[in-house]
């Protein structure tokens, strides 16, 4: 289900205009704090009556200026997971996930207890209060609760900010269950590019109040207009070839091998690698004595200019539709020590990846 964003607003700090429609799966808003996300989101849910646009997902269309329709908020059959659960304190944890399907429709097509509960892995927790749950589990139930309410669009809004590291990387793999066993729209309120990277079917960046990109995560993240050459990230897919016996997994990427400590997922399935551009080095001829084992083969595709001392070059890994972008953020100086060219093969060494389903 497309979800169409068409909102235009005006506040004393902030002028709003986005004009999107983005594919199904989940929506990601990206952007600096300020640059509008929250009043974007709040106009889906009917907290904000923008001065001008339509909103709809599929053909269900929750507000429309032209034709001054508007749904009311009560009406807008949405899921919201915030940043801290808002479980009621006083209902177990099956209390609180029924409580969802009050707001449910009769004829509403509801995903079942059992299936929700599965999903979360929140089965020992039902009799449970929420003061006997700990942060991420608390969000999980949160999540089950946005779901029983049969919504045709999923909200959040920065759902793991108020958590740790720890916790964040609890609940992610949640979320992208979510993205793929459930068909409803999620739209996603993120400042976090490794969260972005995760889950993001598509991205919308914004930059006080006006779409700066919009695309793929590969896309948005690699286009330093959006990301300032500092956070420039690379996503590639990956797929798990095998596991071996000293510790390693070994991947399939475009271009090559690379082999992070042994992961959980079977061979054969597929995986994003995130790399910062930062943290990979070039060279012009296979390495030989270097104790790093991501090294990937491409061609020089681009060169551009950073901020001193660097540049910025995207080299292409693998072979014609299959490639796939890398950055490599290096000084100029290597630049012209190494006289790197566009269509010039090269090596790229990976310092750093982090991996994800
Ligand atoms: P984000 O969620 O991306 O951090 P917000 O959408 O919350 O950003 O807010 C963006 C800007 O919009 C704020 O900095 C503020 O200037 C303005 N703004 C938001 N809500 C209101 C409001 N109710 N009244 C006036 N200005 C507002
Ligand atoms: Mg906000």
């Amino acid at each position: 289900m497309r979800l169409a964003l068409q909102v235009r607003h005006r506040f004393a700090g902030l002028e709003l205009d986005v004009d999107v429609l983005a594919p199904p799966g989940v929506t990601v808003l990206f952007g600096p704090s300020g640059s509008g996300k929250t009043t974007l989101v709040n106009a889906v849910a009917g907290l904000l009556r923008p001065d001008q646009g339509r909103i709809a997902a599929g053909d269900w269309v929750l507000m429309d200026s032209a034709t001054r329709h508007w749904l009311p908020p009560s009406k807008r059959r949405l899921g919201y997971i915030f940043q801290e659960g808002r479980l009621f304190p006083h209902l177990t944890v099956r209390q609180n996930l029924l409580y969802g399907r009050w707001f449910a429709p009769r004829d509403a097509p509801a995903e079942s207890l059992e299936r929700v509960v599965d999903l979360l892995g929140i089965d020992r927790l039902l009799s449970r209060r929420p003061g006997a749950l700990s942060g991420g589990e608390k969000q999980r139930v949160a999540i089950g609760r946005a779901l029983l309410a049969a919504p045709r669009l999923i909200l959040a809004d920065e759902p793991l900010a108020a958590l740790d590291e720890a916790r964040k990387a609890e609940i992610l793999p949640y979320f992208e269950r979510l993205r793929d066993a459930v068909s409803v729209p999620i739209l996603y309120v993120s400042h976090s590019s490794a969260e972005v990277a995760r889950l993001a079917t598509t991205v919308i960046a914004l930059r006080e109040g006006k779409v700066a990109a919009f695309g793929p995560p590969a896309q948005v993240l690699g286009d330093p207009a959006t990301m300032g050459a500092r956070g420039l990230v690379s996503v590639l897919s990956a797929q798990v070839v095998a596991h071996h016996g000293d510790g390693l997994s070994e991947l399939q990427v475009a271009g090559g091998t690379i082999w992070p400590p042994r992961l959980p997922e079977e061979a054969g399935r597929d995986l994003r690698i995130r790399v910062a551009a930062k943290d990979v080095i070039l060279s012009r001829v296979a390495p030989q004595g270097l104790s790093a084992l991501n090294i990937l083969r491409g061609t020089i595709r681009e060169i551009r200019a950073a901020e001193a001392p660097n540049v910025l070059v995207t080299v292409a890994l693998g072979d014609g539709a299959e490639a796939q972008m890398l950055m490599a953020q290096i000084t100029r100086r290597s630049l012209d020590a190494l006289a790197l060219e566009p269509g010039q093969s090269c090596y790229a060494i990976l310092k750093s990846i982090a991996v994800s389903p």
